[in-house]
């Protein structure tokens, strides 16, 4: 048996998923269909605790939560608390260190990814240092941005590059 939080989507046998299954899936609150029975990844919002396919939370944040005013951009559709990232995840987790420590391995993960903001030191960031993504100059050193530069901005999410990083993880 797999415990919850150390699985990244192989199982040895059916009987081994039907039991995962049984014991970890929850209802998305969009469909409201049990995420993990029809095949999905829950998509964990940074901002609460709601759940949801993430197929389903993304559609919900590049569609509809677009046309509405700025006030709703980001949102989740059940309490419309703002969560600036939705982490893939095998499993469900409510607040508290399994959700931190899945946020952290996001955060690490996204840190990866170069910036296409920053692109290489041709561009310039607009999240300075707040950015979530890699800064690396073409020569390959790692670029901060002076102090006095930097400052907390809001907003900081590249939708389209987490969605290159899910499918190259193999999420879908
Ligand atoms: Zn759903
Ligand atoms: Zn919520
Ligand atoms: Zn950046």
């Amino acid at each position: 048996m797999h415990p919850k939080g150390n699985y990244t989507g192989e199982f040895e046998s059916a009987q081994e998923e039907q039991a995962y299954i049984k014991e970890y899936d929850e209802e998305c609150q969009i469909c409201l269909e049990p995420v993990l029975a029809n095949g999905k990844q829950f998509g964990v919002l940074d901002g609460c605790d709601h759940t949801f396919c993430l197929k389903c939370i993304r559609e919900w944040r590049s569609t509809y939560d677009k046309r509405t005013s700025k006030k709703h951009f980001r949102t989740c559709p059940i309490c419309r608390q703002t969560s600036f990232l939705v982490v893939p995840s095998y499993y469900m987790v409510n607040s508290g260190p399994d959700k931190d420590h899945l946020i952290d391995e996001y955060n690490d993960t996204l840190l990866e990814i170069p910036c296409k903001h920053f692109n290489q030191g041709k561009g310039e960031c607009p999240f300075l240092n707040s950015c979530k993504y890699e800064h690396r100059l073409k020569n390959g050193e790692l670029y901060t941005y002076p102090w006095s530069e930097n400052k907390i901005v809001e907003g900081n999410w590249q939708e389209d590059v987490e969605q290159t990083l899910a499918d190259r993880m193999g999420f879908f």
